[in-house]
């Protein structure tokens, strides 16, 4: 019985320290960063600059607590593996990263606290939101940007939008892709992303048949993207990054049915 659980004890042991073998020397980095964060939430009184007065005695509030992200930025790695993309997230020269990996077979690799910020969205805006870096939780999916996306893949998707959805009352209209916040650069999740089942379960929003749609004389298209949340530096982006995600179509121009789906759907952001 003693030598079963040693063999056990070994047993774990072993399979412990090789998965922590490769990025044992990266994982460090992120321990000693997140202690340097830890280090700056600690300080009290309260630090700060601008030249003002401070009053001699500081006094803390009991009423706290940390801030919360409020989007979900979904994104397609745009590489050939989920390995691949663990190392380009872990190499400091791409200083870029992003909250969660999923890859083909369903596996979720968590690489930083929902509470810090992860360098997955870039110069980007949605509505008057910017820096979404700052606001949001990235989610990266292994997917070269031209196929189809894994059934075990999404079903961990869903879950984990389930979890983060719960946990931080995100509502469901900020659940988006990378192409909607940065039209003119990104085209991520590719089209044949499934928004319309992620709609479906409380995740983004989706729309009714446009047949039974009549659209109001006087109604802007160009308004109606902006209220959708789109930047309109660029319209003809704008309008493909809209048609990418909510009619899983990659060219240019509106056509009258479609015309009625952004017509729909720009009434439900108005709500
Ligand atoms: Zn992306």
């Amino acid at each position: 019985m003693k030598s079963k659980l040693f063999l056990l004890i070994t047993g774990i042991v072993v399979m412990y320290s090789c998965t922590q073998t490769k990025y044992a020397a990266t994982n460090k980095v992120y321990k000693q960063q997140v202690k340097n964060y830890a280090k700056r939430l600690a300080e009290y009184p309260v630090k700060d600059s601008g030249g003002l007065h401070y009053a001699a005695d500081w006094v803390g509030t009991t009423n706290l607590s940390m801030r919360r992200p409020n989007f979900v930025i979904i994104h397609h790695t745009a590489q050939n593996s989920c390995e691949q993309t663990l190392e380009t997230f872990t190499l400091a020269r791409t200083q870029v990263s992003a909250h969660y990996v999923i890859c083909k077979d369903g596996t979720v690799h968590h690489m930083l606290n929902d509470l810090l910020r992860a360098h997955h969205a870039g110069v980007s805006k949605w509505g008057n939101t910017t820096d979404l870096n700052s606001s949001s939780i990235g989610i990266e999916l292994d997917n070269n940007g031209f196929e189809p996306f894994a059934e075990a893949q999404i079903s961990s998707l869903l879950t984990l939008l389930d979890r983060l959805k719960k946990a931080y009352s995100i509502p469901a209209s900020n659940f988006i892709g990378h192409g909607d916040i940065a039209p003119t650069r990104k085209n991520d999740p590719n089209w044949r992303f499934p928004w319309k089942l992620l709609a479906e379960k409380g995740f983004g929003y989706w729309y009714d048949d446009p047949a039974n749609v009549t659209i109001p004389t006087g109604f802007n298209h160009l308004q109606a993207l902006r209220i959708v949340g789109y930047d309109l530096k660029d319209t003809n982006a704008a309008i493909i990054g809209f048609k990418r995600h909510w009619l899983q179509d990659t060219t240019k121009g509106l056509s009258n049915e479609q015309l009625k789906v952004l017509y729909q759907l720009s009434r439900k952001y108005m709500q």
